[in-house]
């Protein structure tokens, strides 16, 4: 078996799991209890929130636990463009954005907000050009991710800070992709926001992070208790924010290798394919990129029609985000890029962890190259 979509979902590191574990059966206080049980829950929250804002280099404050990535773009986007609308009611984002930031400037667009949506190129990198000309004194937040998770393209995040520089609009960063692929410097980085989830770099599912920079206002998203500074209420899911907590340790501690190893699988995979002469292009950079995202464009062939085959030879890949994949929609990122294609159909996203070797890498080709040279044999019929 040949598991290939590490960016739908990584599976959790066994230490992830004998942490959560751990502090699911020994320490299961709730942090708002006064009495030591409680105490003891509050002590590990702490130290997972040190923990995860010293590897991300942000202050422990600026921290606050969501379930996920989606529930941060909502909290960042929504939260941010509300609390300013007094200033503006102007907001921008990027085509090739994930659902969760999408959507959700769709829905402030039927809420009365105007949106500019910036156009990428070939490559899946922004316009900064368009992005400039879209800025006006009515602009109170712009947000583009830092890895695009169908294609792997790494945004110019600082040149796009630079445009924004001096004019008083929120900068948020959906960095779902980058976490555990390069070193994020929170407090450094001129972003006011950043999005994150666990399961993507072997954390489980259903925990992420918004991080919030010192002085940034946020209008709030669940109302409750009063946990995380009264920012997010609900209950503290404790084992799982400590099983991230441990899940991004072991992910930064392996960064540097990890990268080097995923970007000779890329290379692999490509130099590969090109080997046995099947036809491919690649979608995306391959300067601006990570290795662990590589989405190729195969012209002789249907993506449904491709899963369907790499599956039967045990090879688990998708068409793109997770989401799109299970309709048949066409990606919007592949469409932002090359407009009504058949590539947009005809493409494959294949992404890869530390725990996948180079034999697998083997296996895949040798397969697509068999699917290759059945089509090729069902053509001369
Ligand atoms: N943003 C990006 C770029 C993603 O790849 C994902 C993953 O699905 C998300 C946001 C949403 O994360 P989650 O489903 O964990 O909320």
């Amino acid at each position: 078996k040949v598991y290939a979509d590490y960016a739908a979902t990584t599976p959790v590191k066994p230490i992830v799991t004998e942490k959560i574990t751990e502090i699911l059966s020994e320490h299961y206080g709730n942090p708002s209890s006064i009495h030591s049980i409680g105490r003891d829950g509050r002590k590990y929250l702490d130290q997972s929130r040190r923990e995860i804002a010293t590897l991300l280099g942000a202050n422990p404050n600026e921290v606050i636990f969501t379930s996920g990535a989606t529930e941060s773009n909502n909290t960042a986007i929504k939260g941010i463009a509300r609390k300013r609308k007094h200033l503006g009611k102007h907001i921008i984002t990027s085509r090739i954005e994930h659902h969760s930031v999408l959507h959700v400037f769709e829905e402030l667009e039927r809420e009365g907000f105007e949106v500019s949506y910036i156009n990428v190129n070939d490559e899946g990198l922004v316009d900064l050009d368009e992005l400039k000309q879209a800025i006006n004194p009515e602009t109170t937040l712009v947000s583009i991710m830092l890895v695009n998770n169908e294609v792997g393209t790494v945004q110019p995040l600082y040149e796009i800070a630079e445009i924004l520089e001096e004019q008083n609009i929120a900068f948020h960063v959906d960095a779902v992709q980058a976490i555990g692929h390069m070193p994020i410097e929170f407090d450094e980085m001129p972003i006011d926001l950043l999005s994150m989830t666990a399961h993507k770099f072997g954390g489980p599912k259903g925990i992420g992070a918004l991080l919030v920079k010192k002085g940034i206002q946020l209008d709030t998203f669940i109302q409750g208790g009063e946990q995380e500074l009264k920012r997010r209420a609900g209950t503290e899911n404790v084992p799982y924010i400590c099983g991230m907590a441990s899940a991004l340790a072991v992910a930064n501690e392996h960064m540097d290798e990890n990268n080097v190893h995923l970007m000779n699988l890329k290379e692999k995979l490509i130099v590969g394919l090109q080997q046995h002469a099947i036809p491919f292009e690649l979608n995306g950079s391959m300067v601006d990129t990570t290795g662990h995202i590589t989405n190729l464009y195969f012209p002789f062939i249907e993506v449904e029609t491709m899963l369907t085959l790499l599956d039967m030879a045990n090879i688990y890949v998708s068409s793109g985000s997770a989401c799109t994949a299970g309709s048949t929609l066409p990606s919007h990122v592949l469409e932002a890029m090359y407009g009504e294609h058949e590539r947009v159909k005809q493409s494959v996203r294949f992404s890869f962890s530390d725990l996948t070797t180079e034999e697998e890498i083997n296996y895949i080709v040798d397969a697509i190259m068999k699917i290759y040279n059945q089509f090729k044999e069902e053509e001369n019929e």
